[in-house]
């Protein structure tokens, strides 16, 4: 099993933990790329993600976090 995988499955394969994200999908799911860290959105861009705070988000979603402008429910 590779750390990949491992990450994967740590945040429940959601590429991006953000309830309210687009991007709140699992590997396998149109837009994900296999199991790796990008996805691409609605709109066509490409998107990484990271760990902001613990969590795993997107690029859009961390950009939001980092400002503040993104509040997430503790778990
Ligand atoms: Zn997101």
């Amino acid at each position: 099993m590779n750390p990949a995988q491992d990450e994967w499955t740590e945040f429940g394969a959601y590429f991006c933990t953000n309830p309210a994200c687009e991007l709140h999908v699992r590997s396998g799911d149109p837009g994900v790329q296999g199991v790796g860290n990008w996805a691409t959105c609605a709109d066509g861009h490409r998107v990484g993600r990271a760990r902001y705070g613990g969590r795993m988000l997107c690029d859009d979603c961390g950009r939001r976090w980092s400002a503040g402008r993104l509040s997430l429910e503790n778990e």
